[in-house]
């Protein structure tokens, strides 16, 4: 037992059934997956705490409760095939890990990839292949996928993506402005593409072909 247990197990309980987060699988996943390593050393003692973190590159490492509402409206079962568009600190893709047989991960930046694998090699995961690529354009090698995770913000949802989505599969990304977005449900079906909206969040941007330009970075 770790000396974050017991916080992690607050967190849980305070920040994320509180707010209504129900799902068991998800829940688990929370309260074992150690937050603090995936922080700069300095910030580990603020890990548990209800709010996104910096991490390398001007990125983030998104806040806790947000992680898990993500997880549980992707609805993502333990056969499930997971690209996620994202990686950061590599926190969201270890709990993906957990809930699905397989998670690609694409991140832009070389040296937040490196250091995610790095992280990640500790907790002996079979299943989860992390690239250095533009996610806008998906990773059509090993597509189609069940479920597909989008952790940055998106003027709207990336053509490719929707196309590498299976048939009965859903996507989640945050839709809106570089400063404000919603969180935003794709389902596709045989007769088409049905869209759900949930709550207003705020994301660094996606950034690439399909999402916004590098230039205004
Ligand atoms: N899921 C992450 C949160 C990362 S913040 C975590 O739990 O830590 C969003 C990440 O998306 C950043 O690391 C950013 O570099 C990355 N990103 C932005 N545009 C991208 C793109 N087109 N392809 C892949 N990654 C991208």
């Amino acid at each position: 037992m770790d000396q974050f247990k017991y916080r992690r197990r607050q967190m849980v309980r305070e920040q994320i059934q509180r707010r209504g987060v129900s799902d068991p699988r998800v829940l688990e996943a929370m309260e074992e997956a150690p937050r603090h390593l995936f922080v700069r050393p300095h910030l580990a003692a603020q890990a548990y705490e209800d709010f996104a973190l910096p991490i390398e590159g001007g990125q983030t490492i998104s806040q806790p409760y947000i992680v898990a509402r993500m997880s549980e409206m992707l609805d993502v079962q333990s056969h499930h095939s997971v690209l996620e568009i994202g990686t950061g600190s590599g926190y969201q893709t270890l709990i993906l890990a957990r809930l699905a047989a397989r998670v690609y991960s694409l991140e832009r930046v070389g040296e937040l990839a490196r250091r995610a694998i790095e992280r990640l090699r500790q907790f002996h995961l079979d299943n989860v292949k992390i690239q250095i690529f533009d996610g806008t354009v998906g990773w059509s090698d090993v597509g189609p996928f069940d479920r597909i995770l989008v952790t940055a913000a998106a003027p709207s949802v990336p053509k490719p993506l929707l196309d590498q989505l299976k048939i009965g599969g859903k996507l989640l990304v945050p839709e809106g402005s570089r400063a404000n977005q919603q969180l935003v449900l794709y389902e596709k079906t045989s007769e088409g593409l049905h869209k759900l909206s949930g709550e207003a969040v705020c994301f660094v941007p996606l950034i690439g072909r399909h999402g916004w330009n590098a230039s205004e970075e």
